[in-house]
């Protein structure tokens, strides 16, 4: 057990004393351990950079880059796993152990190494190592779980698409556009048409069937970066990337189209066999003067207007093209 968790651990030894690195690395291979070597601190910076190392034993005077500096360059490399850090100090040096201790080093080893001390130094190194290494995985799993949990609840339970809280800040989001960039966009409502009669008559489990379908078939039939939102019960909204009215009634009108596609039997409706969609459109732009707010009232107003005209259509609410249709 002891010889299968040592050789578990990579040991980088820094030691500018040829004698004194030869019996360290010895002495640590003879513990099982895997041992890697430097000549100075350079050297040993680099070889921590390419290869890595749980523990680290580093002599303290070293020409060029000392102890010291290396664990305080090992200390600010926070984004790896954590290197537990020995500083090794001759009896001369011993009032320097604080320093050390405050540069993040976690331990220090008296010189001329005592092979007992070296033994005793490492199974305290492995412990913590082990313990960091368990402690990162357990913090990595709870990273994904958050995403995981902050993307389902931004999910529509029924139809799987995008909900109204995810609609909501995207409506924030999009509005600072405006704002800052002067970008622009279309906003469009779309509602189930008869849909009422349908649960009525074919129930409410058929109805969530049928809101799957529109769903998928709205969010299949628009443009890779425009969005489809559940808006709540059988409204859908979607945001367009363009604020180019023309444009959107192209996409709009796919959009229903695709729905009606669908060829889902209303056995009820008196504008088509199928079950289809109403839509109404308005546009989001700086110069327009409107807000999200004023921006779904006239989608709004517009969907009511498509109802009104027959259904299984798109209104687009906009003063100018309202001149233009005329
Ligand atoms: P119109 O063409 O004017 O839109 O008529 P409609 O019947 O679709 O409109 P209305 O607003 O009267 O009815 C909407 C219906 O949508 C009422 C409700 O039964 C149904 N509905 C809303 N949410 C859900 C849902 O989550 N599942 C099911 N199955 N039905 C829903
Ligand atoms: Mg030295
Ligand atoms: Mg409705
Ligand atoms: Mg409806």
């Amino acid at each position: 057990m002891e010889r299968r968790l040592a050789s578990a651990m990579k040991i980088l030894v820094a030691e500018d004393d040829d004698v004194s690195r030869f019996m360290t690395v010895k002495a640590v291979q003879a513990l099982g351990y895997e041992c890697i070597a430097a000549a100075d601190g350079e050297a040993a910076w680099q070889l921590y950079l390419r290869e890595g190392a749980d523990t680290v034993i580093s002599d303290w005077m070293m020409p060029g880059m000392d102890g010291v500096e290396l664990c305080k360059r090992i200390r600010r490399m926070d984004d790896r796993a954590y290197t537990y850090f020995i500083i090794l100090t001759a009896l001369s040096e011993r009032e320097y152990r604080l320093e050390g201790m405050r540069a993040g080093a976690d331990d220090y080893l008296a010189k001329p190494l005592d092979r007992d001390e070296l033994h005793l130094r490492l199974i305290a190194a492995q412990r913590v190592t082990t313990l960091h290494r368990k402690l990162q995985v357990q913090a990595r799993e709870l990273e994904r779980l958050n995403r995981e949990f902050f993307e389902s609840g931004r999910v529509d339970a029924l139809t799987g698409i995008a909900n109204r809280l995810r609609m909501q800040e995207d409506l924030r989001a999009i509005a600072a556009r405006v704002e800052r960039y002067g970008d622009g966009f279309s906003l469009v409502l779309f509602d189930i048409d008869h849909f009422k009669l349908y649960n009525d008559t074919l129930g409410h489990v058929a109805g969530d069937e049928v809101l799957r379908a529109v769903a998928r078939a709205l969010a299949g039939a628009c443009r890779s970066g425009d969005t489809v939102y559940r808006y709540g019960g059988e409204e859908f909204l979607a945001i367009l990337g363009t604020p180019n009215l023309a444009l959107a009634a192209i996409i709009v009108d796919r959009m229903r189209a695709a729905v009606e596609a669908a060829c889902i039997r209303h056995p009820k409706s008196d504008t088509s066999p199928f079950v289809t969609v109403s839509a109404g459109v308005a546009s989001l732009v700086a110069d327009g003067g409107g807000t999200v707010a004023d921006a779904l009232r006239r989608a709004d107003g517009a969907l009511f207007r498509a109802k009104q005209a027959g259904r299984n259509r798109f209104v687009v609410q906009a003063d100018d093209l309202d001149d233009a249709l005329r």
